[in-house]
């Protein structure tokens, strides 16, 4: 019997998000196991998380560094993955090398720089990706793909920094076809650094709204929160 809404958890809500995204990798011919789901506790509880956690859910994402601080603190015996999935000011570098295993947005060389120089020796490299403004807005942040080459030779010679591939928030959409066209299209970029000699295994696209097209078209990490732990208060 499925639980009612009443009854749901992240932990019931995860297993679902798990089974669709069997059902998709099956659905888009992709090898099962293929896309790693991380789940984007932003906003969200320190029990919350271990209520995912005991469901298996290792991979977490924040966005807002305090928040994060305090929760990796608090969930330090746990064996988690931490990944920070927000903006970087240049001030918090120090913390979020120290602190977590990922970064997904990845826009500019100096932060990079930073990083790398602030990862403690004991650490293995920060997992690392760059941002692509996909839909080229002018007001969002991430590179044009014209930029992405140079920046990724750049961070590659960063020693404390291993270079995993790209990451996009596409603009929201209800036209599917334009959201895969845009997905399409930051495959297609990877696929064109893979072909000059980056060896890159991930694409960081894919949120609880456009999940099925990241999937469709190749993502290999899906960022997921709202599905799997409710809605997020504003502010
Ligand atoms: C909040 C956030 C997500 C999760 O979004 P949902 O729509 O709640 O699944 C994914 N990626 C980034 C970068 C985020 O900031």
């Amino acid at each position: 019997m499925q639980p009612t809404f009443s009854e749901q958890t992240p932990a019931t809500r995860l297993q679902a998000v798990r089974e669709t995204i069997r059902r998709l990798e099956n659905r888009y011919r992709r090898t099962p196991g293929s896309v790693r789901l991380l789940a984007v506790s932003k906003k969200k509880s320190a029990e919350e998380i271990i209520d995912a956690a005991s469901a298996g859910q290792r991979d977490f994402g924040e966005s807002y560094l305090q928040e994060a601080l305090k929760k990796i603190a608090a969930l330090k015996d746990q064996d988690l993955c931490w990944h920070f999935v927000g903006p970087i000011q240049k001030n918090k570098t120090r913390q979020i090398a120290a602190h977590f295993s990922w970064v997904h947005g990845i826009e500019r060389v100096i932060v990079a720089e930073r990083l790398s120089t602030q990862r403690p020796d004991h650490l293995p490299p920060l997992q690392v990706c760059l941002q692509v403004n996909i839909d080229r807005e002018l007001s969002k942040s991430g590179l044009q793909y014209e930029q992405v080459p140079d920046i990724a030779s750049a961070l590659q010679e960063l020693p404390n920094l291993k270079l995993r591939g790209l990451m996009a928030i596409p603009r929201r959409t209800s036209d599917t076809i334009h959201r895969r066209l845009r997905f399409a299209q930051l495959r297609a970029l990877l696929e064109q650094l893979n072909q000059s000699g980056f060896g890159l295994d991930t694409l960081s696209m894919g949120m609880s709204g456009d999940l099925e097209d990241a999937v469709a078209e190749g993502a290999t990490i899906v960022r997921i929160g709202t599905a799997i732990f409710g809605a997020r208060t504003a502010g």
